[in-house]
């Protein structure tokens, strides 16, 4: 902290992005930092998804940090492997007595003339020259407002905040949603149910998952030669990528999956009339694809009605379907997922012109790169707008964030600017770029509704290309798409702001 009481930098989240950049502020020797975490613990979306079956659908060696090396013990984490790494890299590169816990951002404003964040919080205030907003994604549950959900006399949940005092054993319970969560919770949580009516309003498309333990032989050959966990990773890497132009240009190159997926249906699915209803009618890849063996033999155990017609209200003790059939029901779940466009953060955060992010957005979430936005100075989003991926590790994006954020901190430094604000111009035309691109993906075409989608229909989610690309791009700070300038103190002292060269050599 400085004379005045600024901090150098604040993060807000304590999950992969925020701990992410923590370290590497630490590694680049910068101390001056504070980590700001409204949950329990570190670990971010790991942390609060505490879910039955809650894994990773992302192989653990990609998985992970590049340089935080992880003795994984399976070939896909489940959540509490997860939660213990972000755990054990926040002790082992010190970051936790820079972190404070039980502690949510309120408010974050912009003081113009002093050059700083001026931030509320629930645990008092505080000052930060730059302000890095890590709040994750997919940390905002989203649950539809029912006709009747008030007066349900139940227990009602949503997976990202699972009630473990409900313990479900001998219960009646209805689930609402078939994505990602839906399908792990669904196979752990059947079994110990009385009856489960499952509420299916677009079947996903799922395919084989090839999880197993990592053998200890091969984790002691990891420990030994680190370089060919390394090479395990890179080859996955790999893999992955050889998705994007499916992804991107042209869906012939998903066939191959689709055509696995079909496999997997028959093979575990022999009624005819139950494959039907279990068959999606929009292109693979469209909405997430699902990985998982346990899917289709749990909905068709005897005590799973499938229900595909959608809800009409809810009861006091019952949900009711929209053909007008009645089911008791002792607890609801939600598994409708998150509505990340519309994250809470963005209306607590204020620019230059006292208008908050959600204010500026209008519901379209735009910044540069994904990471920095015009109005904003001396801010950086982390797993902002267009970052997401439908094929591999998000640790890499914000890896990618993380190297840019850091060489804009060194660029300021040398320069000796104080202030950074992306131009309107190179923020538009990025934004331009990214939606003509997605506008040839799966994810526009492919004939699915996805929560990829914000309220004004546009797609504010995906990244359209290879994350290779991202990397490139962030590799270095671009100076010329920013305005830089220098402390107020030495500005009113030179009598008028000062400008910089457009480009930097280093
Ligand atoms: P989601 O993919 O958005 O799925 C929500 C589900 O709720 C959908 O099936 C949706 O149906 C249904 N739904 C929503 N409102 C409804 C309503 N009013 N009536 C009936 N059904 C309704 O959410 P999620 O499953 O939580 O997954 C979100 C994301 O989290 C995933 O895409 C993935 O990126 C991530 N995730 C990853 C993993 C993993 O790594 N394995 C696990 C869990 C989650 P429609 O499809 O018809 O809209």
């Amino acid at each position: 902290m400085n004379d005045a009481g600024v901090h150098e930098v604040a993060i807000v989240g304590a999950g992969f992005g925020g701990l992410g950049m923590a370290i590497r502020l630490k590694q680049e020797g910068i101390e001056d930092f504070v980590v700001l975490e409204r949950g329990d613990d570190v670990g971010g979306t790991w942390w609060a998804n505490s879910y039955p079956g809650c894994q990773c659908d992302i192989p653990s060696n990609l998985y992970s940090f590049s340089f935080a090396r992880h003795d994984w013990d399976r070939a896909y984490p489940m959540r509490d492997q997860i939660l213990e790494y972000l755990r054990d890299c926040a002790r082992r590169f010190g970051v936790l007595p820079h972190t404070r816990l039980r502690c949510e951002l309120l408010g974050a404003t912009w003081l113009a003339d002093e050059q700083r964040w001026e931030l509320e919080t629930s645990d008092g205030s505080l000052s930060a020259r730059v302000l890095v907003a890590a709040p994750g994604l997919l940390s905002e549950p989203w649950t539809p407002s029912l006709p009747g959900l008030d007066h349900f006399n139940g227990n009602a949940f949503h997976t990202a905040r699972w009630d473990h005092g409900d313990d479900l054993t001998g219960k009646r319970a209805a689930l609402i949603g078939s994505g990602a969560t839906a399908v792990q919770v669904v196979p752990n949580i059947q079994p110990r149910l009385a009856k489960l009516h499952l509420f299916q309003r677009t079947p996903p498309w799922v395919v084989p998952h090839f999880d197993h333990p990592v053998s200890p032989r091969l984790r002691e050959l990891y420990r030994r030669a680190p370089a060919l966990q390394r090479l395990s990773r890179g080859l996955i890497y790999a893999a992955r990528e050889t998705f994007v132009p499916g992804l991107t240009r042209d869906q012939r190159g998903l066939q191959l999956q689709k055509a696995l997926a079909r496999a997997h249906l028959r093979r575990h699915v022999p009624d005819p009339e139950l494959r039907r209803r279990l068959t999606p009618d929009y292109e693979i890849f469209c909405k997430r694809i699902i990985l998982s063996n346990e899917w289709y033999p749990a909905i068709q155990a005897p005590n799973v009605d499938l229900v595909s017609s959608g809800v009409r209200e809810v009861r006091e003790h019952s949900i009711v379907d929209n053909d007008g059939i009645e089911r008791e029901i002792d607890t609801l779940i939600f598994a409708t997922g998150f509505r990340p466009a519309e994250l809470p953060i963005a209306e607590r955060i204020r620019g230059r012109d006292g208008r908050s992010l959600a204010e500026v957005w209008g519901g379209s979430p735009q910044a540069y790169l994904g990471t920095t936005v015009c109005g904003f100075p001396n801010l950086f989003l982390f797993y902002g707008p267009n970052l997401n991926l439908g094929h591999s590790s998000i640790v890499y994006m914000l890896e990618s964030q993380t190297n840019y954020s850091l060489d804009a901190l060194r660029t300021m430094r040398e320069l000796g600017a104080a202030e950074f604000e992306v131009h309107a111009e190179a923020q538009d035309a990025y934004n331009e770029e990214i939606q003509e691109r997605l506008a040839r993906t799966v994810w526009n075409n492919g004939g699915c509704g996805s929560w990829y989608f914000d309220r004004n229909g546009r797609n504010s989610i995906q990244w359209p290309g290879f994350t290779f690309e991202y990397r490139r791009r962030t590799r270095r700070f671009d100076a010329p798409a920013y305005g830089l300038r220098p402390a107020a103190t030495l500005r009113a002292a030179n009598g008028a702001s000062r400008s910089y060269p457009s480009a930097h050599a280093r």
